[in-house]
């Protein structure tokens, strides 16, 4: 038998909460909230399971919702999207990411990424018969060498894949990026794929730049959201493309045979729920007093903290503290003061190890007081 993926193995984030369940520990690996989402949302979900609706939703999700999202971009992004061809809604961002990728990448095509990358944009363009063209970043501000990029882009070039607010590194894309990238793209048919799963956990007064704000960068781009990290619903896997009806098109054929829709219920919750814009304009806020928590309370660790413009995860680096690789460290600190974290070099196809760990506060305060107080004894 020859595996598709040979060498791939089981995701990080399954390995470490696996481990910190095992322990028992505190677990900041993996990103998702451990409070409550709104109860009005899963009243709202309980309310249209006994109306009736428990059947297929539309293959491209409800109207109302597709609407709802549409008026939200519009409203934060000046950008106009038609519900009927260039929005659908996922079974969450994985699903669209890999969607959007079977969609367009053809053996041979180049796809360029930064690394540290999301686990699952690699193993989707491999699968396709990609080529994976990977540019590593580095800390403390990873930012991106566009000179590099430019060195790297070929005739064969189809794709570059963006990820803002970024996991695991809680960096933004700024404005120079924003310019480099549209001089880069620009009269050629590179698509972008742009990961915009954390668009409103961005702090300190910083704006998303969404794809969408800009029209020469939005015309050849698939934007992928997620109300996992909206809503605090991670495990309803719900989340949504959107990109330029002749993509949307493409994307739509794919995923018709993928998951055909996505539940019903749930979606007509959010669509309800979309409606109350506190629910995610007061998301930055709420988790910045997280991260101004965890910051401070590490502030006198060992630990070294790197910057956290966005996202829900603190990268902090240990190789002053010990000699061990990222995956032994975070193995011991489970064993030793009982906090879970995610090895950084797991985010590297080479495994480059800078000795960072990551660390998600998307947790209550409680958890987050408790897990400061083990990681002071390290
Ligand atoms: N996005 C989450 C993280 O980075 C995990 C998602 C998953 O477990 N697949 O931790």
């Amino acid at each position: 038998f020859q595996s598709k993926l040979p060498k791939t193995g089981t995701n990080i984030f399954s390995v470490m909460s696996a481990l910190a369940q095992q322990a028992d520990a505190i677990n900041l690996s993996q990103g998702f909230p451990d409070f409550e989402c709104s109860p009005e949302l899963v009243s709202l979900v309980n309310q249209a399971m006994q109306q009736g609706h428990n059947q297929y939703a539309p293959m491209t999700g409800l109207l109302s919702l597709r609407e709802a999202i549409a008026a939200k971009t519009q409203e934060l992004y000046g950008a106009s999207y038609h519900p009927d061809n260039e929005i659908t809604v996922t079974a969450g961002g994985t699903q669209a990411i890999f969607t959007a990728i079977c969609a367009t990448i053809h053996p041979n095509d180049e796809v360029i990424i930064f690394e540290p990358a999301y686990d699952c944009y690699a193993p989707a363009i491999q699968l396709m018969g990609g080529v994976v063209k990977r540019m590593e970043l580095e800390p403390p501000d990873y930012r991106i060498n566009w000179t590099m990029v430019r060195r790297l882009i070929s005739s064969h070039t189809k794709m570059v894949i963006l990820n803002s607010p970024h996991n695991p590194t809680a960096t933004v894309l700024q404005e120079e990026d924003i310019r480099e990238l549209i001089s880069l793209t620009h009269k050629t048919d590179i698509l972008i794929l742009s990961d915009e799963v954390y668009e409103h956990i961005i702090f300190d007064g910083q704006p998303h730049r969404s794809m969408a704000r800009y029209p020469e960068l939005a015309e050849r781009s698939l934007i992928v959201a997620s109300f996992g990290k909206l809503f605090h619903i991670t495990g309803w896997k719900v989340g949504y493309c959107m990109a330029p009806a002749w993509l949307m098109n493409e994307f739509r054929k794919i995923h018709q045979f993928n998951v055909f829709s996505v539940n019903t219920p749930m979606q007509y919750a959010l669509a309800d729920f979309l409606q109350v814009k506190e629910a995610y304009l007061g998301l930055a806020d709420f988790y910045q007093q997280k991260r101004d928590y965890f910051r401070s309370g590490l502030e006198s660790s060992r630990f070294e903290l790197l910057p956290c413009a966005g996202a829900y995860f603190q990268s902090v680096k240990f190789n002053h503290i010990s000699e061990d690789n990222d995956l032994l460290f975070a193995k011991t600190l489970i064993d030793r003061v009982g906090v879970a974290a995610v090895p950084n070099s797991a985010f590297y196809s080479k495994k480059t190890d800078f000795g960072i760990l990551r660390f998600c506060f998307a947790k209550k305060q409680e958890t987050l007081t408790k897990a400061v107080e083990q990681l002071l004894k390290v």
